[in-house]
């Protein structure tokens, strides 16, 4: 009773110390204070941060940074010059336990720490370094949990949120401060803030072009940079205000009164290539500049990225990867639905069946098409590429049979939309988060079948759905297909070289063998139209390697027909 007490008391005092903290300036709060600034670490450009909190009363204290996170490793490489500042204490750094510890004087208030962030690579980044702070002369691009450090006991107190204050010192004019809670606002307070929502942020800075408009008294944002060949910003801001409006009207919530996208463009030869992250009031896109990219790749990335506002952030998977054939698969499904039923850049029901088609296919050819549910951990979803893709294949069929089930289970009255709604409510009123069993639960609300067994067999254990017999019941005329993309090959961990070659296939047939170093390369993956071209070398000897990425396989595809289009459940 006595330690409640002193909490309250605690909390009644921090917010009297609010109040004042702009005229004091350095009161002992729990407030955590950043200062950025422009500098440099031995000639490269950087970002120095200086921090000021209240120390652990305990004469300990940790300050966390995760050294690896998001697939990336060594993210201290990152991180120099850190030390104290008005102070001789020198931080001990444990880089694999990801915190920096600081041994002082019980009765010191409060700790002044500074770190330097760098760019530890050349070049402004290909899509492999998206998740590493990427620091240049003309911007900065950098993931909230790459950028802020978090004192351990400021993050652990009982009401698990921070009290954060980010002040951009001297930052020009020209050079725009842009992020997921503010834009060009050279002091940014965010009270009661979750660490979570706060570490899944981006903040961006520099020579970046900032677009506002309004959606229902609601401000959303673009922030581009660099010469985009493949559109305009305006078009880009027209699919977005408009998939933002739709997206908001199914899930009947327009409470988001800040709303920020990043579009990053890359450099890349041939090809092209779109990645999105869904972030805390916000989301991130790193894009291929170049003419094999098109507007289309973009409306499937805006609407796929914003689903996961409500599909994976306000409904949350109960644990992460886990769960991933829903948030990442059912936002798959979300993503074609939207566009198809909205007709959004003239994109519609033959668009929607055509890429259903395209993701039996890529499951299909999945070497681990079959894999359980429970192979779907951060270990291979972050490291394999087969992996990475299974959860979105599988899930969006799951979604998409689901879908159409209900609405014959119920005559027409309930679809998966309701499921949906459902889920969302539960989150939001309940705190309810996904797991197989909770699903099932609601799910079976709009059916007359149990679905537990279905779901055992196809989300668990991850057996393939039994699509023609699907199709067949749902009255949709289909074809097999006799060929499936094959690559034949495992890449090595680092890309380089080729691990393991199946013997059955026709990368075998053409020459490539275990071992090979793979010195050039052109693939198209899904593609069995375009040749793969590749130069290995074995030993002292170049050898090119060419042949059509196939394999026999019976998979069965939906006619694109009118009557099949009539047939979809939107
Ligand atoms: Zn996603």
């Amino acid at each position: 009773m006595i330690k409640l007490f002193f909490q309250r008391l605690s909390i009644v005092l921090i917010s009297i110390n609010f109040l004042n903290c702009e005229q004091q300036g350095n009161d002992v709060t729990d407030l955590l204070q950043f200062n950025i600034a422009q500098s440099e670490w031995e000639g490269k450009p950087a970002l120095n941060i200086k921090m000021k909190f209240k120390t652990d009363s305990s004469g300990t204290t940790r300050i966390l940074y995760e050294n690896e996170a998001w697939g990336q490793e060594n993210l201290f490489d990152c991180i120099k010059n850190i030390k104290l500042l008005d102070s001789s204490i020198v931080p001990e750094i444990n880089r694999d336990s990801g915190w920096i510890e600081i041994q002082h004087p019980r009765d010191l208030n409060l700790i002044n720490f500074q770190y330097t962030l760098i760019q530890d690579f050349d070049g402004e980044g290909g899509s492999r370094e998206s998740y590493r702070p990427l620091i240049q002369q003309q911007f900065f691009h950098v993931f909230s949990h790459n950028m802020f450090m978090i004192p351990k006991h400021i993050a652990d107190t009982p009401e698990d949120t921070l009290n954060v204050e980010i002040n951009w010192d001297e930052f020009p004019e020209h050079y725009k401060i842009h992020n997921s809670f503010a834009t060009s606002n050279s002091r940014q307070l965010l009270t009661n803030i979750s660490l979570g929502d706060f570490h899944s942020a981006i903040f961006v800075g520099g020579d970046f072009r900032i677009y506002k408009q309004a959606i229902e008294g609601n401000a959303i944002y673009l922030a581009s940079r660099g010469d985009w060949i493949p559109f305009k910003d305006s078009t880009v801001m027209q699919v977005l205000s408009k998939t933002i409006k739709l997206q908001r009207d199914f899930w009947q919530d327009h409470s988001q009164d800040y709303f920020t996208v990043t579009l990053r463009p890359i450099t890349q030869d041939k090809g092209s290539s779109f990645q999105g992250t869904g972030l805390t009031n916000s989301f991130a896109t790193t894009i291929s500049n170049n003419e094999y990219t098109d507007i289309g790749q973009l409306v499937y990335l805006f609407n796929h990225e914003l689903q996961h506002n409500w599909i994976g952030h306000t409904i949350k998977n109960a644990n992460e990867e886990q769960q991933y054939w829903f948030s990442e698969g059912f936002t798959e499904y979300y993503t074609l639905k939207n566009i198809a039923k909205h007709q959004i850049q003239g994109l519609d029901g033959a668009y929607f069946i055509k890429e259903i088609n395209g993701i039996i296919r890529n499951l299909y050819s999945s070497p681990v098409k079959e894999a359980p549910n429970s192979d779907i951990n951060y270990e291979n979803f972050w490291s394999d590429r087969h992996y990475s893709k299974l959860p979105y294949y599988r899930g969006a069929l799951i979604a998409f049979y689901l879908d159409k089930f209900i609405s014959l289970e119920s005559k027409g009255r309930f679809s998966l939309d309701d499921v949906m709604h459902d889920l969302q409510k539960g989150a939001l009123e309940n705190d309810l988060k996904i797991n197989q069993e909770y699903f099932v639960s609601v799910v079976n609300q709009y059916v007359n079948e149990d679905i537990k067994g279905f779901a055992k067999d196809h989300i668990e254990g991850g057996k393939l759905l039994p699509l023609e017999d699907i199709f067949k019941t749902f009255g949709w005329s289909y074809m097999a297909i006799p060929e499936i993309f094959d690559l034949g090959f495992k890449f090595s961990d680092d890309q380089n070289f080729a691990l393991t070659v199946d013997e059955t296939s026709a990368a075998f047939a053409s020459g490539l063998r275990a071992g090979d170093q793979l010195t050039s390369r052109s693939i198209y993956f899904g593609n069995i139209e375009r040749q793969v071209v590749l130069t290995v070398k074995r030993g002292d000897e170049y050898i090119d390697i060419n042949y059509y990425p196939v394999k026999k396989a019976e998979v069965p595809q939906i006619e694109v027909s009118e009557t099949n289009i009539g047939l979809l459940t939107f």
